[in-house]
């Protein structure tokens, strides 16, 4: 295995995967048994990871499996894949896991803790797929143990990136990217060394209102917004998608796991979702990853990693495809990703806010409480009145991340009914 070339400060690609041992070949790696957990399994990622587990049962055991209020649908999935152990994150939804269970040898648990319980259970490699910063605890557990992390979920690198990036490196986790653009820019990057990188670039579907005016757009319903061109996913990640805020917040992402500087990151929209992010280095060159828009290609990439496995997506067939078109991001029709843009900037607990309040503007989207337009006001709204109020510091801890974090979402909360009536 060549080492991977990116070793920033914080960045755990260099220190956790020199630790280990090479695979000689894909065959030796098929005869080692690998201990799996999936936080967060009865979701998209989560059922994407369990196909790919289902393809090879023999190769992996599952030791822990959570969700947050499905009970029925996890107490199925940890029978299935006999698991040793189910998380479920609302007290209220054990009952149901627990009579799932019934006849099994399979321990249950509910609450927060239990969601950190199941990433600490010696599962060599987790899947993180929490959506939000719900899934900063839990991921950290696994990363502080020194697992390898295949990282789903971008919100908790946006809420505490630099503080999971180093609790990661020290511990010697490795953190393998799963969002298909950050897969491909950790594929891509191995062609050359960190000091020739000149920038990367991640593509942006555009979403589904990619071709829509201003004004169409701030009308726009819960129904068309769900309805994603190119991926299916959850729908916290799909809305982020109509919006933009998605690859604003890949953006940060992308600055923490390869430890890049802001102009050293760009976005460019590409409808057909085929590249999926380019590293263009200083002679000039630009490298690319391309492949069918199926999450199961970047999870098997991290469920192999250093190898490769043969997955069921489709091949890609440019000359079907025939046109790969790519443009420009509108700032003005997409002002998500400029105030992404702008925490990044701003840095410290910006990016933490941020994304508080953006799962606050979604879910309140996702009610029918607040328009399309509202979510990108009320982030922006949120951010002005953090800065006024002088909330300002990079969060040093996890409790401290959970306060801004919280801090954040009141005043989000508070500054609702006045953005919703206006962007009504
Ligand atoms: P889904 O909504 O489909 O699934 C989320 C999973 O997390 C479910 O198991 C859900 O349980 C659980 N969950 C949700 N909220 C909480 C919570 N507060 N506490 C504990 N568990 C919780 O999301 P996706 O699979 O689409 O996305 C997961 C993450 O991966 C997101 O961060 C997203 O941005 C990222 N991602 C997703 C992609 C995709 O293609 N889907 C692509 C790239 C990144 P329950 O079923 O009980 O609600």
């Amino acid at each position: 295995m060549r080492e991977p070339v990116l070793r920033p400060r914080a960045c755990c690609y260099g220190s956790a995967m020199t630790k280990r041992q090479p695979l000689a070949t894909a065959d030796l790696m098929a005869a080692v048994p690998r201990t799996v957990t999936l936080l967060g399994a009865t979701g998209s990622i989560g059922s994407s990871t369990i196909d790919l587990l289902r393809r090879d049962p023999v190769r992996y055991r599952v030791e822990a499996v959570t969700a947050r209020r499905n009970g029925t649908a996890l107490a199925k999935l940890a029978r299935e894949l006999n698991a040793q152990f189910a998380a479920i994150a609302d007290p209220d939804a054990y009952a149901e896991l627990k009579s799932g269970l019934a006849g099994t040898r399979i321990e249950a648990a509910a609450g927060p803790a239990a969601l950190v319980e199941a990433a600490q259970r010696p599962a060599e490699w987790v899947m993180a797929a929490i959506t939000g910063a719900a899934s900063l605890q839990p991921t950290l557990a696994a990363a502080e143990r020194g697992a390898t992390v295949a990282l789903a979920n971008k919100e908790c690198l946006v809420c505490a990136g630099a503080l999971f990036m180093r609790r990661a490196a020290a511990a010697g986790a490795a953190v393998l990217p799963v969002d298909s653009e950050h897969n491909a820019i950790f594929q891509a990057l191995s062609a050359g060394r960190r000091e020739d990188v000149k920038r990367i670039i991640l593509t942006a579907s555009g979403g589904p209102f990619r071709t829509w005016s201003l004004e169409a757009i701030r009308n726009v319903t819960l129904e068309q917004a769900l309805k994603h061109p190119t991926w299916t996913m959850g729908p916290k990640v799909t809305i982020d998608s109509a919006t933009l805020m998605n690859k604003g917040l890949e953006l940060i992402e992308a600055h923490h796991l390869f430890g890049l500087k802001p102009d050293e990151l760009d976005v460019v929209v590409h409808a057909q979702s085929v590249v999926h992010g380019l590293v263009e280095f200083r002679d000039g060159s630009v490298i690319a990853q391309l492949g069918s828009p199926d999450m199961r290609i970047p999870i098997a990439h991290c469920m192999a990693h250093p190898a490769r496995m043969t997955t069921p997506a489709q091949r890609l067939d440019l000359a079907r495809i025939g046109t790969l078109s790519f443009e420009e991001p509108d700032p003005v029709r997409f002002p998500a990703l400029g105030l992404a843009r702008r925490a990044l900037a701003t840095g410290g607990a910006a990016p933490t806010v941020l994304n508080a309040a953006n799962e606050i503007a979604v879910a309140e989207f996702v009610g029918r409480r607040l328009g399309f337009a509202g979510i990108a006001a009320l982030v922006e709204a949120t951010l002005d009145a953090a800065e006024r109020k002088g909330v300002t510091g990079e969060p040093q801890s996890v409790e401290e991340a959970i306060a801004i974090d919280h801090m954040a979402r009141r005043l989000a909360a508070d500054l609702l009914p006045e953005i919703a009536a206006m962007a009504s």
